[in-house]
């Protein structure tokens, strides 16, 4: 029996989701042959596709089976042309965020060597920092509940509660002390708000500084989502650690996601208290669909976060170090110029790509 053993629930979805989940379930079994860790990997369908052939996009055993395994590895789900009869998407992996009370949307954005950056300047290349999108509220708690009045006014409400907003900030001061050993400075982390002219703002910004009060090892900032956005472009180098609401976390984290390279290299992880779901931050993009030249550094890197957090939780060494270690041979895959997928000009498809960086991981033991 092995000292490290996962159980993993393996949901890959729609799309590019289901190419990009066969170069992460190859990194890990690459994994497994040099770690004292085992997986055993159960199977979750799910998605549009499951959605137009049964009308569920995502049975109650699927749930449930994600929520008994250690953690899940999401692929991606939704399709433009599949929609529920009010013109949303089924959408199970929002599901799943509400569900398993997954409140703290981990986006980290760092530069990879040989990645192309958006902005010329040098000090581009410094760019490493985590987004955390709180999940479960803000302008998303309206999400199925928004009303027209009239057909003339809509309205949907913006919710903030005390309890997540305390639990998403301890998340992100508990991942500025983490950063700040490995990277041997002290933390930072900045709210990111409108709380100079929300009600609802201003109580999270009152709220984050009392559990900042609590973490006096970590500065605390605040800044306007305007000025963080011009920030951005700016100097995004001198970001650390950013917590913020749904909304502005989901706009900000495709900003932060075209500052490194796009969507094809930005990973997620949504984390709640009991359990945590690890996904790239694209969707399932059907318009490369089907053809292998999708891009499964996002994928790759979100399964490096999970080991990550499953090292961090279960005390377990091999994990944390499978997570640097598939890190490493992301950045020596792509520094070395080797491979160049086609969302940045180049012409080695999915295989390749996860082929290349297995390649560099650390050999067998
Ligand atoms: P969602 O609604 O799920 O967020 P979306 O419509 O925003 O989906 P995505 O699938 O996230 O679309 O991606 C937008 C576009 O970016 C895709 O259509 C595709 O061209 C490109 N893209 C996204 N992910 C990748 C990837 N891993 N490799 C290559 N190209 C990608
Ligand atoms: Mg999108």
């Amino acid at each position: 029996m092995r000292e490290n053993s996962f159980r993993l629930a393996i949901m890959p979805g729609d799309g590019i989701g289901v190419e990009v989940m066969e170069a992460a379930t190859a990194v890990l079994e690459a994994i497994e042959k040099r770690h004292d860790i085992g997986f055993k990997m159960e199977r979750v369908n799910g998605g549009a596709r499951q959605y137009q052939e049964t009308g569920v996009a995502m049975t109650e055993e699927g749930f449930e089976a994600a929520e008994r395994a250690d953690a899940i590895l999401f692929g991606a789900m939704g399709s433009p042309d599949i929609r529920h009869p009010d013109g949303t998407e089924p959408a199970p992996q929002l599901d799943m965020r509400f569900r398993m009370k997954l409140y703290a949307g981990l986006r980290p954005i760092r530069a990879i060597p040989g990645v192309p950056l958006a902005l010329a300047s040098p000090r581009a290349s410094e760019i490493d920092f985590a987004l955390v999108r709180e999940s479960t509220e803000g302008l998303f708690a309206s999400r199925g509940k928004g009303i027209v009045t009239d057909d003339k006014v809509a309205t949907d409400t913006m919710r903030i509660t005390r309890d997540v907003t305390e639990r998403v900030s301890h998340f992100s001061f508990k991942l500025a002390e983490r950063r700040a050993r490995r990277r041997k400075r002290k933390g930072t982390v900045t709210l990111i708000d409108k709380s100079n002219v929300f009600r609802s703002f201003a109580f999270m910004r009152k709220i984050f500084f009392e559990v900042a009060s609590q973490h006096p090892d970590v500065t605390a900032a605040q800044h306007s989502i305007d000025a963080t956005a011009l920030d951005l472009i700016r100097r995004p180098w001198d970001f650390d650690v950013m917590v913020t609401e749904n909304m502005f976390g989901d706009i900000l984290s495709d900003l932060g996601a075209g500052l490194v390279g796009g969507m094809g290299f930005a990973p997620s992880a949504d984390i709640g208290d009991d359990h945590a779901l690890f996904q790239p931050c694209h969707g399932t993009a059907p318009d490369i669909a089907g053809q292998g030249i999708a891009n499964p550094v996002a994928m790759i890197l979100s399964t490096a976060m999970m080991l990550d957090w499953l090292g961090a939780r279960h005390s377990s060494e091999a994990c944390l170090e499978a997570a640097d270690e598939i890190e490493t041979a992301v950045d020596a895959a792509f520094g070395a110029g080797s491979v160049r997928p086609y969302d940045i000009g180049g012409s080695d498809g999915t295989g390749a790509i996860a082929r290349a960086i297995i390649e560099r991981l650390a050999p067998r033991a």
